[in-house]
This record gives structure tokens, C-alpha cells and sequence, in this order.
């Protein structure tokens, strides 16, 4: 089945589907029948991650959807313990996903943790405070300029970042050794966070925007949201779709996650906003006392500060 879902232009000339289906929080088997489905539904665009621990499952439906791998986008990203081993890292994934390439490599946090610790992704102290690794010895600036490298071996048709802060991106384009400016950045993105600051910082930089977590994450809170559901009951559809509409409308790419088919399918139902509409929803977190973060990093570090 095809979708008719909007692409955005990268930096690199590649586009980019507008919706792509998230994958965290969907590994043992969830993953495999999740990008089944979504490929099914017209999805073109999977984001998977290695931290997802889900990268041979939605490889293994994606090669066995028989769509010539042009057709398709697929990411998948750098985690944390791993920022000091770009390419052993990658190789990795791309073993795991059993594809020739990715479309887009992601460090999908700007910290770099060290690799021993009795939690492979959330490495402990015997304090108990997180092993994050001393930014003189590695940074993630570090890890970007190895990234770029990744480029040249045409297994990475792009590179981006995740949940960098401003002045991070700053650093990152001020840094004389970087020559390659992220194609994507992907943040946190929903009406009770929609950070318009940083996305069109972003955009002035020419750097495009993904949102997570866009329909508040687990338990999708956004959905029971008064406006949301006014919005949709006018519309006559589900509140998901004027979550993702939304994102849509405000020109940012979005990442909906679900592990259940008729969501998958419905939340590709996209509806076109009015600018009303979507002022309304940029308007929400204003209503409930500004803006709120709902997935927070674990290791409690200050990074959007
Ligand atoms: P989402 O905002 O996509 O929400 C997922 C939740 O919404 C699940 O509980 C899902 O349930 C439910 N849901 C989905 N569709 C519907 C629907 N139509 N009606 C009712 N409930 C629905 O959360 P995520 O945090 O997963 O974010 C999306 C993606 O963004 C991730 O999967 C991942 O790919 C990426 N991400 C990236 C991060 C980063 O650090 N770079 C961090 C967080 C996310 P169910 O599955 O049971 O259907």
C-alpha cells in the first residue's frame, strides 16, 4: 500500500519522509512485527536506534518486505557507552540491521559514558552516580568528527545529532574541524514541549527536525489533551492524527511509535492543520503552565540546561 506522506529536503539533497515510525520500547519480536506492519501500512521511514536493542528485527522485515532499499529511509543511531568507538559501533548496527547502508546515523545523546559498569547502557560508579566519561578526554565533538568519517565509506548517506541543547550545536558549527553540518537533529517534540526556539534555530541552520515522543511517549498522555481531543472530535479522527499533524504543519519531521497495527495505520492518516489549528496547539503548553519535559534522562545530568 502507498501513502501519500509529504518529504522534507535534507541538507545532503536526500529526502526525507515526514512521518517514519518510532521503534523504542519495541524489541523482542515487537520490533519485527511493528515495521512489518508499518511497511504494510505505506511507511517508508523506520527509526530504530542500537540502544533499542531491536536493529536485527526491523532489518530482517525490512528486507523481507521485498521495497527496493531506494524506496526506503532507515536510521539508526550511536548510544552514549559507545561515543569512543564510532566504527566499531556502526559496523555493528549495520551488521545487526543486515542492510548495505543507513540513511541516516544519529549520536543519540551528546555524553559520552564509559563502556564497564554492571549496566551495559547506563554504566554505574561505585557510588552509584553514572560513569560519564571526563569531556577533556572524549567529547561528543570528539565522537561527531569520527561520524564524519563514516560518510566517506558511503555506509552513511547522513549524519545527525539527538537532544543537543543550542549552545552545543553551537560549539559543534563553531569547531573548525567539523565540515559537515548534521542533516537532522532529533528532540524531544510535542504540544506540551514544542521548544520553537531550538527548532527554528535548527532550521536557520539548515539542520532539519525530527520529534520524539510526539505523542508524550508511553501511555501517550498528549492524546486525553482538551484541545487535542476538540480538535480531532471536529475533524473526526483520532487525537493521534492531530498530534502528528501537527508536527507536520510546523514543518518538522515526526516519529510516532506503536506496536499495535490499527494505530500504526491510523497514525499515518494525516490531516491538513489551519494555521488556526495549529497556532492553538503551539498555544497548549501555555494553558498548563509552560513548557514540560516528559522522557528525562536517566543519568540526571543537566543536558538541556
Ligand atoms: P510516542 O510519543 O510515539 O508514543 C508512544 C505511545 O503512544 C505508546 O504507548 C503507544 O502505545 C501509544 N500510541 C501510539 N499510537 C497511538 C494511537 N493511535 N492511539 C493511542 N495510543 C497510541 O513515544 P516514543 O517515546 O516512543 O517516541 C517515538 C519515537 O521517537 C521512539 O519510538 C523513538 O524511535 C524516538 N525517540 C527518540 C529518542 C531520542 O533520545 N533520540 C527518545 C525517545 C524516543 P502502543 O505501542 O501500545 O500502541
Amino acid at each position: 500500500m502507498s501513502a501519500n506522506i509529504p518529504t522534507i529536503k535534507l541538507n545532503t539533497g536526500a529526502l526525507i519522509p515526514q512521518v517514519g515510525l518510532g521503534t523504542w520500547q519495541s524489541a523482542d519480536g515487537d520490533g519485527y512485527k511493528s515495521t512489518v506492519e508499518a511497511l504494510k501500512a505505506g511507511y517508508t521511514h523506520i527509526d530504530s536506534a542500537m540502544f533499542y536493542r531491536n536493529e536485527a528485527e526491523v532489518g530482517k522485515a525490512i528486507r523481507e518486505s521485498g521495497i527496493p532499499r531506494e524506496k526506503l529511509f532507515i536510521t539508526t543511531k550511536i548510544w552514549p557507552t559507545d561515543l569512543q568507538y564510532v566504527e566499531e559501533t556502526f559496523n555493528k548496527s549495520i551488521e545487526l540491521l543486515g542492510l548495505d547502508y543507513v540513511d541516516l546515523y544519529l549520536m543519540h545523546w551528546p555524553v559520552a559514558m564509559n563502556h564497564n559498569g554492571n549496566d551495559r547502557w547506563y554504566p554505574t560508579r561505585p557510588d552509584g552516580s553514572i560513569d560519564i566519561v571526563d569531556p577533556k578526554e572524549w567529547s561528543y565533538l570528539d565522537t561527531y568528527k569520527e561520524m564524519q568519517k563514516l560518510l566517506k565509506t558511503g555506509k552513511v548517506k547522513a549524519i545527525g545529532i539527538s537532544n543537543f541543547n543550542k549552545e552545543r550545536i553551537e560549539k559543534l558549527l563553531a569547531d573548525p574541524e567539523v565540515t559537515v553540518v548534521p542533516a537532522v537533529e532529533q528532540i524531544e517534540l510535542h504540544p506540551l514541549l514544542p521548544q520553537q526556539e531550538l527548532v527554528d534555530y535548527c532550521h536557520s541552520k539548515g539542520i532539519a527536525v525530527e520529534a520524539y515522543s510526539p505523542l508524550g511517549s508511553t501511555g501517550a498522555p498528549i492524546l486525553s489533551n482538551e484541545t487535542i481531543v476538540k480538535i480531532a472530535k471536529k475533524r473526526g479522527v483520532n487525537p493521534a492524527v492531530i498530534a502528528i499533524s501537527w508536527a507536520v504543519w510546523r514543518k518538522t519531521i515526526v516519529l510516532p511509535k506503536s506496536t499495535h497495527a490499527e494505530r500504526i495505520k491510523a497514525n499515518l492518516q494525516l490531516v491538513e492543520l489551519t494555521d488556526e489549528e495549529g497556532k492553538e496547539i503551539d498555544n497548549i503548553h501555555k494553558l498548563l503552565g509552560g513548557p514540560k519535559r516528559l522522557v528525562d534522562p536517566k543519568w540526571g545530568i543537566k543536558l538541556f540546561d
